[in-house]
């Protein structure tokens, strides 16, 4: 029998996890110059896509742009994995790219990738323990692998005390049949850390025969996409429909008796049974077919996340318009996981109580691909940083979604999985894709994380845009440039200046409000009966609804306006 004592191994900064959120803060803190681990259970699941293999969309899309801007990997490889894009919101701060990735050439490039950064060791290994002493942090692996590191970033997704549920059956796993990190949740607590727990799923795959596609509507690509990243792909990619259907009042007859879902899930990728409990108004709701790859004939049926027995969900798939011949080959399962609870963060995603240990990605209390990868970059940035004795960066929620992020996740009580979404910034209409790479370009340049070549175009970029703007004529306007200057234009027509939106976030909202009286949703109304926020900064940050924070603005401008016309004419 061969023996020996393993020798600790020792780094700057150690990442344990290699999912969207790990990748990203291995990614940067290398790229800052750290000599860095990324240890991670299975390298077979580098970057896997455990739910829709889709990206972007407002908010998500917008912190894409951001990302790229600091040299992220996950733009990257989404343009160039992609197999559809489409956009929304057209030329107006709302515009996003969105992009569906073929799984996996996603997960083979992206590793590929990961083993190509300088300073970046990866190890197969999953970590049990973890121990502070005076200035570095100790590891300790099931292997038996020993690591010491100056900082320590925690991105271990929905693993930690993962428990999945489908077929009526619970299984200890992070995600389907992956043992989960229950050790390691264990350890966390043990530094008194506060877990809490949040629930997620995700919908089945299946084969369908080529008589359902008649049935459904046709999703259409852009044949001239907009990408992920400001830096195109070298060739066009390859690019197939997706498909639109919805279910129907039979599934209704079938589901009306099944139990709302216990723990907290996402609500803007609900489960299918929350959806039906939530909208009981609603007949039909949308399922969007969406491809796993162009090689392959199983379908990801995005709108249908369950974990109830496989009979029932073959039953509810059969029952959906086109899809009555379908087969499921995986099926929908959920996750309830640990993640961080509120205020132990700070928005550097630092821990407040343990110095040099850092959070990223699902474990932090947010939801998908594109807020682990952000939280991943901003962790990954202040352990490299912090590990070389520099001050920390904190990226400003006033100029980008990621400082908004940031703010959020150290500052609010969760009460489900956070997503992004464009109502969570107070000036949305200044933090646009288009104009992504010019925000973070203060922290890109001082910190190298893009290269000089690069940088110094994004500060022409800046310049083009700013003297047309004030009606210079400038040479060698591109198509992107031209759409930001309309954008701008517009935005000043409109008067949406900073100084208005300011006003306007510091407008006094009475207590004793009648909601009643305001055009907004059930869901908006409740919310803001049962904070009664004092200003329309307060309102925003519950999250509620562009429109609704719109609609509440008018109602108290009108009603300020019919005050001063009444105190004028009692004047007279
Ligand atoms: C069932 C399911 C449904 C989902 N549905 C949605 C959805 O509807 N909408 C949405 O936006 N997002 C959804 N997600 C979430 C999305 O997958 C995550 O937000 C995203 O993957 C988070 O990235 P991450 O890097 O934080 O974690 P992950 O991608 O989960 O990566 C975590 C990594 O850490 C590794 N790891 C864990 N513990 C250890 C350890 N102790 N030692 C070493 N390595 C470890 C794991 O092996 C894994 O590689 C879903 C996830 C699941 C599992």
């Amino acid at each position: 029998m061969v023996s020996g004592k393993n020798k600790k191994q020792t780094y700057d900064v150690i990442v344990v996890g290699g999912g969207h959120a790990g990748c990203e803060a291995a990614s940067a803190a290398a790229r800052m110059g750290a000599q860095t681990l990324m240890v991670t259970t299975s390298l077979d699941t580098i970057g896997l896509l455990a739910c829709s293999p889709s990206f972007g969309g407002p908010g998500r899309g917008h912190l894409l742009r951001e990302i790229d801007s600091l040299g992220a990997l996950m733009p990257f490889v989404i343009d160039r994995t992609a197999i559809h894009f489409r956009h929304s919101g057209k030329d107006s701060p709302k515009w996003a790219p969105f992009a569906i990735c073929d799984r996996l050439h996603y997960h083979r490039l992206l590793k590929n990738e990961i083993e190509n950064i300088k300073n970046l060791t990866i190890t197969q290994d999953t970590v049990e323990d973890i121990s502070k002493n005076k200035k570095s942090w100790n590891l300790l692996s099931v292997a038996g692998q020993r690591f010491t590191a100056k900082t320590l970033v925690i991105a271990a997704g929905t693993f930690l005390k993962g428990r999945t549920k489908q077929n009526n059956a619970s299984q200890k796993a992070g995600r389907n049949n992956e043992v989960s990190a229950d050790a390691l949740a264990k350890s966390l607590k043990g530094l008194g850390l506060k877990l809490g727990a949040f629930r997620t799923g995700t919908s089945p795959t299946a084969i369908i025969p080529e008589t359902g596609f008649k049935e459904f509507d046709k999703q259409f690509f852009e044949k001239k996409p907009r990408y992920c990243s400001f830096v195109k792909p070298e060739k066009e990619p390859e690019q197939t429909e997706t498909f639109k259907t919805f279910t129907g009042s039979k599934l209704l007859i079938l589901l009306k008796d099944q139990q709302a879902d216990k723990e907290r899930g996402p609500r803007y990728c609900p489960s299918l049974i929350d959806k039906l409990q939530r909208f009981p108004e609603k007949k039909r709701h949308p399922v969007f077919i969406q491809p796993e790859g162009l090689d392959r004939r199983e379908w990801f049926l995005n709108g249908l996340s369950m974990d109830l027995d496989n009979e029932i969900q073959q039953q509810i798939v059969g029952l959906v318009a086109g899809l009555e011949g379908a087969k499921i080959v995986r099926y929908g399962y959920s996750v309830s996981y640990y993640f961080l609870q509120e205020s132990q963060l700070f928005e550097t995603m630092e821990c407040r109580e343990n110095e040099g240990l850092f959070f990223a990605g699902q474990v932090t209390g947010s939801n998908g691909y594109e807020e682990a990868a952000a939280t991943g970059i901003m962790a990954g940035i202040n352990a490299a940083l912090k590990a070389c004795n520099k001050e920390a960066v904190q990226i400003s929620s006033e100029t980008s979604y990621m400082g908004v992020l940031a703010r959020d996740l150290a500052t609010k009580k969760l009460g489900e999985p956070y997503r992004m979404l464009l109502s969570r910034a107070t000036n949305a209409h200044e933090l646009r894709c288009d104009n992504a790479d010019i925000r973070m370009m203060g922290v890109s340049g001082r910190l190298k994380l893009i290269d000089r070549k690069r940088l110094a175009q994004v500060k022409a970029k800046k310049v083009r845009i700013e003297e047309a703007v004030t009606g210079k004529t400038v040479s060698g306007l591109t198509p992107e440039d031209k759409r930001e200057i309309a954008t701008i234009r517009k935005i000043e027509n409109y008067g949406l200046k900073s100084t208005n939106v300011k006003k306007l976030n510091e407008m006094a909202i009475p207590r004793t409000l009648d909601y009643s009286k305001i055009d907004v949703s059930k869901e908006a109304r409740e919310k803001l009966n049962r904070f009664r926020p004092v200003t329309i900064e307060e309102a925003i940050r519950l999250n509620i609804p562009e429109n609704t924070v719109k609609a509440l603005a008018l109602y108290l401008q009108r009603k300020a306006g019919q005050r001063e016309n009444v105190s004028r004419e009692t004047k007279k």
